[in-house]
């Protein structure tokens, strides 16, 4: 990497980027294992701090490179524990991430881009339009930030256990800047989370599946919502350029060439629209016997919103007709409502650009 006159942000760089960086201005390769630890695995953003660097390096560094963050505006905690940050990424747009603790695990929601450009029904992201992609040092940086938020530890008593790629945005299109973010999560001298704890969740951009499966082979959720063309089609546009057999084709592929168990499927449960009994035995067509999980979301409402939660009952009734076909089927808990932290309730602050929805003015309309 060339040296330039513009400062670096070290933070957009994975360890193969600052092997490069380094090897730019004329160090061992060494240091950026080094550099890595400091700020990834111990939360140190300060060059002066890293005292296993050259007395010059540390002087240099601050010349030529930064570690630049989003700026954290906004802090909810829920009732149930659940914690949101609206981060600020540049002076127009906001990003939220939540934090979800459990009882075994925490899990750390990120988001990708500010807005998104997919125009899936029932969610809020949608509606508020889409900007830009997100950096990594954009990405990456909600995980260092929450992790200094929550009380940085070290590997072993790290109140973050697990990355979800399920906040604003489709990390696969932009998979460009999320792959070298997925890497530092699972790299062991930066989060340590293992391949298995990270998982990237889209709505359906096939193209994008197998890159994946190259650049970063981590957990896989997809957002499937219907079980039928004709349906998917109206609530998740994207699969007009990408049906259900397509995508199902490519998920399947990317268990046996990511090495993973199974695919998880996310389905919103909209009241009336895709939770009949004769829903559940299309899907059991389509997934039994497959590498798949169901994870059922009941619906999260948002202001404005046109669906409805579907009904206790029918959710139950939903996921035992997959379970009798021995499909592992999961009814996710809804968490943060009150503070609008939920999925698909996540709309942070979005300068929409050349689309028929636009952003109000300053809707934080989550907050
Ligand atoms: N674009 C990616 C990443 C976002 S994940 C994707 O679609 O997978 C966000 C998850 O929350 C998706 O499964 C999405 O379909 C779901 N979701 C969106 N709006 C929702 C709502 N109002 N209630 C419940 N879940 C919702």
């Amino acid at each position: 990497m060339q040296h330039t006159d513009t400062p670096t942000n070290l933070l957009d760089l994975d360890l193969n980027g600052l092997k490069a960086f380094f090897e730019g201005i004329g160090e061992r390769p060494f240091r950026a294992t080094q550099i890595q630890k400091w700020v990834h695995e111990l939360g140190v953003s300060d060059f002066s701090a890293m005292t296993n660097l050259s007395v010059d390096l540390r002087a240099k560094l601050p010349e030529i490179a930064h570690l630049r963050f989003p700026e954290i505006v906004l802090h909810k905690e829920s009732t149930d524990g659940t914690h949101k940050w609206l981060m600020r990424v540049d002076s127009g747009n906001c990003i939220e991430t939540v934090f979800i603790p459990e009882d075994d695990r925490g899990t750390l929601c990120i988001s990708s881009q500010v807005g998104c450009a997919l125009d899936c029904q029932f969610c809020s992201t949608a509606k508020q339009g889409f900007n830009r992609n997100l950096s990594t040092a954009e990405i990456i940086g909600q995980v260092w930030l929450a992790a200094r938020e929550l009380g940085h530890v070290r590997h072993a008593n790290r109140r973050i256990t697990n990355v979800v790629l399920m906040g604003m945005g489709e990390p696969l299109l932009n998979l460009e800047r999320v792959a070298p973010a997925l890497r530092l999560m699972i790299d062991d001298n930066a989060y340590g989370l293992g391949r298995k704890r990270v998982t990237l969740s889209t709505a359906g951009v096939v193209p994008g599946i197998a890159k994946l499966a190259r650049e970063c082979p981590v957990a896989l959720a997809v957002s499937l919502h219907a079980p039928n063309d004709a349906l998917r089609d109206e609530i998740v546009p994207i699969n007009r350029k990408y049906p259900i057999a397509q995508l199902l084709e490519a998920c399947w592929r990317y268990t046996e060439e990511a090495s993973i168990e199974q695919i998880t499927f996310e389905y919103v449960m909209l009241a009336g629209i895709n939770d009949s009994l004769e829903h559940a035995r299309q899907l059991v067509r389509l997934l039994r016997g497959k590498p798949a999980k169901m994870n059922l979301i009941p619906f999260n409402p948002f202001p404005g919103a046109a669906y409805g939660r579907s009904e206790h009952a029918d959710i139950l009734r939903f996921r035992d007709t997959l379970a009798a076909a021995d499909i592992v089927t999961i009814t996710r808990k809804t968490r943060g409502e009150d503070i609008s932290a939920a999925c698909g309730q996540l709309v942070g602050q979005v300068q929409a650009r050349g689309r028929r929805h636009r952003a109000q003015p300053g809707a934080v309309t989550a907050l």
